[in-house]
């Protein structure tokens, strides 16, 4: 398949210093990358390596102490909160490891809730939110709420709930934190294909080497710094399609 080098995120030189009573804690030690379109970035590190601070950058939810972020063309560094709130409806959509679904609403409504904060109208918005719960495999789902799903089936919620505005980039916070390998697994293969046939691009972090090695781009990262930057991309096409045989041979012997 074809790549686009088109640059749509930019970080230079970012730094995130904390302050905690008289100690000091850089989050953030000066990193330097970019991030193509459509690509799918793995940030990966151990507890504490400064992968959400990261995240949270770039992704306009918290600002940097120094150094510059542009995202799809704007500079976001030196945005007001208000700005910045006007900036993440724009252009991207949040996975969170804990979900974060609203509790005493269905499936369908959670989906829904992005198109309600942009003013859509009911009729619009059902149609949309459906279409997006089907796409995630959950059609027979809609009138669901989160108590009555499995841990990859609210995740799978709250892709569909990412996505429904058609974000140009994702970012996902350890999204498969909380389920288990197969799980994990089934996810980041639909978010992998969602973002692949949309030509979105997607950020993720995890601790998990082995779900980094899933991405076209990986980034580490230690004690707030990038110690390197891979091109994944062969590997990554290679580890979904070996991924696929897996899966095959296990229905295979399931069935003799
Ligand atoms: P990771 O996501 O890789 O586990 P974080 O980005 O959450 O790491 O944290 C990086 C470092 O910054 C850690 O030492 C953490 O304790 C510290 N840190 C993160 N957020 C805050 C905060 N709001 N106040 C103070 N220290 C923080
Ligand atoms: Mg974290």
């Amino acid at each position: 398949m074809e790549y686009s080098n088109e640059v749509v995120i930019e970080a230079k030189n970012l730094k995130k210093t904390y302050v905690v009573g008289e100690t000091k804690v850089h989050a953030l030690n000066g990193v330097d990358f970019t991030i193509n379109r459509g690509e799918f970035c793995m940030v990966v590190g151990t507890s504490g390596s400064g992968k959400s601070t990261l995240l949270n950058m770039i992704a306009g939810l918290e600002r940097p102490t120094k150094g510059q972020i542009i995202v799809a063309g704007e500079h976001i560094e030196n945005k007001s909160e208000g700005q910045l709130v006007i900036f993440r409806q724009k252009h991207v959509g949040f996975i969170f490891q804990a979900y974060n679904l609203m509790p005493n609403m269905t499936a369908l409504e959670n989906v829904e809730l992005p198109l309600t904060f942009q003013g859509v109208d009911k009729f619009i918005r059902e149609k949309k939110a459906i279409k997006m719960l089907k796409m995630v495999g959950l059609g027979k789902y809609a009138m669901h709420r989160p108590t009555q799903m499995s841990g990859g089936q609210q995740q799978r919620v709250g892709i569909a709930r990412a996505l429904v505005v058609k974000p140009e980039i994702i970012f996902a916070d350890e999204p498969t934190g909380n389920l288990d390998t197969k799980t994990s697994m089934e996810v980041l293969k639909l978010m992998h294909n969602i973002a692949r046939t949309k030509n979105q691009t997607i950020v993720m972090v995890t601790h998990d080497n082995y779900l980094a090695s899933f991405g076209d781009k990986i980034i580490h990262i230690i004690d707030g710094k990038i110690i390197n930057i891979e091109d994944n991309r062969e590997n990554a096409e290679r580890n979904f399609a070996s991924l696929e045989e897996n899966i095959n041979n296990t229905e295979a012997m399931a069935i003799v």
